[in-house]
């Protein structure tokens, strides 16, 4: 079987299942397995598929069908042009939070020589360690109740080859009495009573990641009524929300901070996804 042929037999299979994106997934699984970029893929697909290859793919196929993400199936997530490594442990990194590493970036453009960032319920390290790859002046904590999920944003680190503390503990207990200069956090936001709605991939993610409580925003009142004790003067904070929160989250930010400006960010999509406050 070559290249072309698997393809055209796996992605009808992915259709059948309830798979949303069965070529990009099935182009990824291939990808991975043959360890040929997306270009070699296209214009090489003649190419047999050797049999070990052949029963990996097969092997993941089935997985998907039955309802996997591919990224925990294949172990990896793109996210601001970086690999995440990512299993059941943490949450898939989202296009939508890397709206929130842009404004954090911009602001940090701006900051002092060597700012430093807390990212808060760091799961992966997506948001901490992107910024400390493309601000290499941050000094970046991340901080999350899950061992589970420090350790693999730990090797997410050391793959990467940017520095960054990893301290472990519910929101704010995780960095004592410290302060900075900004903080970004994408905690969990979904209503509790949406989980069990949510699709089928989204099952496979932790729940601790997920549940906001029963109107999504528990994290936020935490955050927001703890957040002017551990900011520096001048400094931000930026929060990923899912869509329609931004209002009440907006509101929590300016009742509990003094903020000098604050406002809301919208993702490629449209919506308000990021909340932000500077103080
Ligand atoms: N973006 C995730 C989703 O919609 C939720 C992430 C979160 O709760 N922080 O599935």
């Amino acid at each position: 079987m070559n290249i072309s042929e698997w393809l055209a037999h796996a992605v009808p299979l992915l259709r059948a299942s309830g798979c949303p994106d069965p070529e990009v997934d099935a182009r990824w699984m291939a990808e991975d397995t043959l360890g040929m970029t997306r270009t070699e893929l296209k214009f090489e697909s003649d190419r047999a598929v050797p049999p070990s290859a052949l029963g990996q793919l097969e092997r993941m196929l089935s997985r998907r069908c039955a309802g996997e993400p591919v990224q925990y199936i294949l172990g990896s997530a793109d996210f601001m042009g970086l690999k995440f490594q990512v299993g059941p442990g943490v949450l898939i990194p989202r296009q939508d939070t890397e709206t929130l590493v842009e404004a954090a970036l911009i602001a940090l453009q701006g900051a002092s020589a060597a700012p430093a960032v807390l990212d808060l319920c760091a799961g992966s390290g997506c948001i901490g360690l992107s910024l400390a790859s493309l601000a290499p002046h941050a000094r970046v904590t991340l901080a999350d109740v899950s061992r589970e999920a420090l350790e693999t944003a730990r090797e997410n680190m050391h793959a990467l080859g940017v520095k960054a503390e990893l301290r472990h503990g519910d929101l704010f207990a995780a960095v004592g009495r410290e302060r900075f200069d900004l903080i970004a956090s994408n905690p969990p936001y979904i209503p509790r009573g949406e989980l069990a709605g949510l699709q089928r991939e989204v099952q496979y993610e932790p729940r601790l990641a997920l549940d906001g409580g029963a109107d999504g925003l528990d994290f936020y009142r935490r955050i927001a009524a703890e957040a002017e004790r551990h900011l520096n003067p001048g400094g931000a904070i930026y929060l990923e929300v899912g869509a329609g929160e931004a209002p009440a989250v907006l509101e929590l930010v300016k009742a509990h901070l003094p903020c000098v400006e604050a406002g809301t960010i919208k993702d490629l999509n449209g919506v308000e996804r990021v909340v932000f406050g500077k103080i």
